[in-house]
């Protein structure tokens, strides 16, 4: 069956600061642009960034793009590709003037320039001392990112197709992609968006988690899209874990808290994160911060009269400091964890936050599979940024701040390819005549299934799964068993059953077909994770304790059939920088 057909040049499914970012690049070069959302576009998740952009512009001392790439192949364990993190942080600085002339509210310096705060695991000098180098909007960076770039999409011409879910990817029989399929979601009409190109910015999948920082709409899309259409997902095993979620609620605490001073204490009142990381103490990279609050936790030291949450505290700084640069984080603390920082520190835990892993692409964007001996052949007409994308730079653990230099640096370079590739590729490709076939085939299953389980009780399943069997610590039996248990969830989602049938807003419609993308999401990272027999970033092993060089240091590439894994090699050669060779890694 043909669906009504609506034509682009290119389509971007995704309306947060990569998809803004990728489609004002293409909309400013007069080309004809979709972008699809589910959610009103600053409503998107880049929304809840709070700490910053980093990018070394040296408004607060000495900085350098080489210690910024430095410091990012250390946070990744090594495990990032050296040339994409070079053209990162080469690229940070214009992306940030550009989103200052583009009227980003940053805040300021007395002489003017953007005000930069410190954070986790960026250093001057190569790992000598914490350098200031996040650009920021108070702790609401992510919320003036987005108004900005939607502004200018607006004045673009960017066509908006807002609360529409993409389905499922369109391909021919050489594998080009010619656009998606998608519902309107007050409506559940379903059309086809025929475009000569798809860029894919959809965003995290932190839902997989019972524990997470993460919106309700992070529910992996892209990546259920990429790999029911054959592309396998790189590095899914790394999940960042943020050190600081409000124990009990999961909502974020930035990192900028303790960029601007605060810091942890165990029960004893002692700062324990002097033991674990000397030099940059609190301000250690995430994966050593959340191991350490853990252990700390599992060795009796944790507070509350469960023994089950770490204090984060702050007043020291004062109110005035408070107020100016963490008014959202004083907010937070009062409405979620019942404290006013100013007095008390606030209940924090390691909670699920970021997926370093995703649909694999170069540092242009577009996205490569593995043919034959070539480890990274170009999709056609396929490309991916922000978050759901795997570029390599943050390997197996991101620094912050880094998120959202990639969704700008990556966002605009992916948009820089697509009109490279529609110059040279003119006119839409036929689509094939079974176009439509997968995305009718999940509706008629779904719409049709009779007593079957609530959607609800299977992704409750998997959340629990994935929390209790690939959390902060791994444990080799429990993966085992996490991979048997995630694979009987995944069949359980064939057989969900849509049980409010009234079709008001098709949200029940909606959260069964996010369902069908969280499980594969679920399911590449178990598989992944069982199979590294070592640990490595935010990947801890209880029997593979050290990083190992000679047998892991390279990329997993999930695929779906067969829970298949294949590996590739990372990308240790940088555009004109030397090499940073593996050490170890310590702060
Ligand atoms: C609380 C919090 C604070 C953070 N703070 C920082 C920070 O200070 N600095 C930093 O660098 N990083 C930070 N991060 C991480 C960073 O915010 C995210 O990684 C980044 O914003 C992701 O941007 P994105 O454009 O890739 O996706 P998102 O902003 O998540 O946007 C995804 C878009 O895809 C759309 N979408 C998804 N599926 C579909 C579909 N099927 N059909 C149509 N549309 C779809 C959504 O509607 C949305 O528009 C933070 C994260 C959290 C959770």
């Amino acid at each position: 069956m043909a669906l009504p057909t609506r034509k682009f040049d290119a389509v971007v499914v995704g309306a947060g600061g990569a998809g803004l970012r990728a489609a004002l690049q293409l909309s400013e070069a007069g080309l004809k642009v979709g972008v699809l959302s589910k959610v009103f576009p600053t409503r998107s998740h880049t929304v809840a960034a709070q700490g910053g952009i980093g990018a070394s512009l040296g408004n607060m001392g000495d900085d350098s793009w080489l210690w910024h790439m430095y410091d990012t192949v250390k946070g990744s364990d090594y495990l990032g590709d050296q040339d994409a993190i070079e053209f990162m942080c080469r690229m940070a600085p214009e992306v940030v003037y550009e989103l200052e002339h583009f009227g980003m509210p940053f805040d300021r310096n007395n002489d003017g320039t953007v005000y930069q705060r410190p954070f986790g695991g960026h250093s001057q000098n190569f790992g000598e001392r914490p350098v200031q180098r996040s650009c920021c909007a108070a702790d609401r960076t992510g919320h003036a990112m987005l108004h900005t770039l939607y502004q200018r999409n607006v004045r673009a011409n960017t066509v908006f197709f807002v609360e529409w879910m993409a389905l499922d990817l369109v391909r021919d029989a050489s594998g080009q992609v010619l656009g998606v399929t998608a519902m309107e979601m007050e409506t559940g009409e379903v059309w086809m968006f025929h475009a000569r190109a798809t860029l894919f910015a959809t965003g995290g999948a932190g839902r997989i988690f019972a524990a997470s920082t993460n919106a309700f709409i992070n529910t992996g899309d892209g990546l259920g899209m990429a790999a029911r259409a054959g592309i396998p997902l790189e590095d899914m095993e790394f999940w960042q874990f943020h050190p600081t979620g409000v124990a009990g609620a999961g909502v974020l605490i930035t990192e900028g808290v303790r960029g601007e001073g605060g810091y942890l204490l165990n029960k004893d009142g002692e700062r324990f994160m002097e033991r674990y990381a000397p030099t940059m103490k609190d301000l250690a990279s995430r994966d050593v911060v959340s191991r350490a609050m853990a252990t700390e936790i599992k060795e009796g030291r944790g507070c509350g009269k469960d023994a089950d949450y770490i204090l984060l505290k702050l007043d020291h700084l004062g109110v005035d400091v408070i107020e100016k640069r963490l008014p959202g984080i004083r907010e937070i603390a009062k409405k979620f964890a019942n404290v006013d920082p100013v007095r008390d520190p606030i209940p924090v835990v390691p909670t699920c936050h970021y997926q370093m892993g995703g649909i694999p692409t170069n540092y242009h964007g577009e996205v490569v599979v593995p043919a034959g001996d070539d480890p990274a052949v170009v999709v056609p007409g396929f490309y991916a940024a922000g978050e759901c994308a795997c570029a390599s730079v943050h390997g197996a653990n991101r620094l912050g701040t880094n998120s959202l230099t990639d969704l700008l640096v990556f966002g605009k370079a992916s948009g820089n390819r697509v009109i490279e590739f529609l110059r040279e590729n003119p006119g839409h490709k036929d689509l094939p005549a079974d176009a439509a076939e997968r995305t009718l085939a999940r509706l008629a299953r779904l719409d049709g299934q009779t007593g079957g389980e609530s959607v609800h009780e299977v992704g409750a399943a998997m959340r629990r799964t994935m929390q209790a069997h690939c959390g902060v610590f791994r444990f080799p039996d429990m993966l085992t068993e996490g991979v048997e248990q995630i694979r009987a969830v995944s069949e359980r989602v064939k057989r969900t059953e849509i049980k409010d049938k009234s079709r008001t807003f098709n949200t029940a419609r909606v959260e069964a077909l996010e369902l069908e993308n969280l499980i594969e999401v679920a399911r590449a990272t178990m598989v992944s994770a069982e199979a590294r027999q070592e640990s490595r970033g935010a990947h801890d092993r209880a029997d593979h304790h050290q990083r190992d060089d000679v047998n892991w240091l390279k990329h997993t590439l999930w695929y779906r059939d067969d829970d298949r894994l294949d590996y590739k090699p990372v990308k240790m050669k940088p555009l004109t920088a030397e090499t940073f060779e593996p050490k170890v890694r310590s702060y």
